[in-house]
């Protein structure tokens, strides 16, 4: 049984945000070294800053999946996080797609990640996203690495078909993806007989905010799910540098509707009610 709010009775939804840099993004990963990262203008603090206040005036929380080379350079920014009562989890240590290592590297980096996390915030983190969604059913020798890393949950899969990511015959839903490990893929919603994309992503601000909306209602009230939900501290920030080298195509995903973004997440905090993943998911759990 999901969570409901005490008020309306509605199902509670998890919302989540993927805490990296406008430079770390894997379309730009072929342009962007990853030693030049250090020398790049940093905009993650003051765009986490500015979603932890659009949460604080909703009343709500959310889960930050963060990476470890973040955490490392922004102490400061975690505490904020734990302070405000967020979760904070793990998004690997230098955003390496799983597809690109092999186990032993995949499980060094979020073993890496997750102990500079727990370091910095002093809490326990149980939770994992792969970058870009890279895991699915081809790579599924990746969840034994995050149960063995010590984490409960990873939501790392979205089941839609998608050139960079994606897994269209993977479960819509949570489910245990290896002995002791729950995944909980990102929102779909099932029509035509396909799996089309309601839980963020670039399909957010290219698409009308209303099909967002009514693809979220659908979840919970046909298949009376919660909805997971994700977005990127970058995608608020309509003043980023902006980054020369990629292709049309990646640069049209990145910038476009970058100034919707903030309505658009003011009215998800008021049109549904939001909370932590482990509390959505993993409460009564044990
Ligand atoms: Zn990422």
């Amino acid at each position: 049984m999901s969570p409901r709010d005490a008020t309306s009775g509605a199902i509670v939804n998890a919302l989540t945000i993927d805490v990296e840099d406008y430079f770390q993004v894997s379309a730009f990963a072929p342009h962007i070294p990853r030693a030049s990262w250090d020398s790049l203008p940093c905009r993650v603090e003051r765009n986490i800053d500015h979603i932890l206040l659009l949460l604080a005036d909703a009343n709500m929380r959310a889960t930050f999946f963060t990476l470890g080379w973040i955490a490392e350079r922004y102490p400061e920014m975690i505490r904020r996080i734990v302070d405000g009562g967020h979760e904070l989890a793990s998004h690997g240590y230098e955003h390496y797609r799983a597809t690109e290592q092999g186990y032993g590297q995949f499980l060094a980096d979020i073993r890496l990640a997750k102990a500079v996390l727990e370091d910095t915030s002093g809490g326990r983190v149980n939770g994992y996203r792969a970058p870009s969604f890279s895991v699915g059913p081809r790579n599924k020798w990746a969840f034994e690495a995050i149960a063995e890393a010590g984490y409960r949950y990873s939501s790392s899969v979205y089941p839609i078909r998608h050139d960079h990511y994606g897994a269209p015959d993977a479960p819509r839903f949570a489910h245990e993806a290896f002995k002791g490990l729950l995944e909980l893929p990102i929102t779909t919603v099932r029509l035509l007989r396909s799996n089309w994309p309601a839980g963020g992503g670039g399909y957010f601000r290219l698409l009308p905010y209303g099909v967002s909306r009514w693809s979220i209602r659908r979840v919970n009230a046909i298949d009376r799910q919660p909805a997971l939900f994700y977005f990127h501290p970058w995608e608020l920030d309509p003043d980023q540098p902006r980054v020369k080298g990629p292709g049309a195509k990646a640069r049209f995903r990145h910038y476009l509707n970058l100034e919707r973004m903030q309505p658009r997440v003011r009215r998800l905090l008021t049109d549904f009610s939001w909370d932590r993943v482990d509390n959505v998911f993993l409460a009564g759990r044990g």
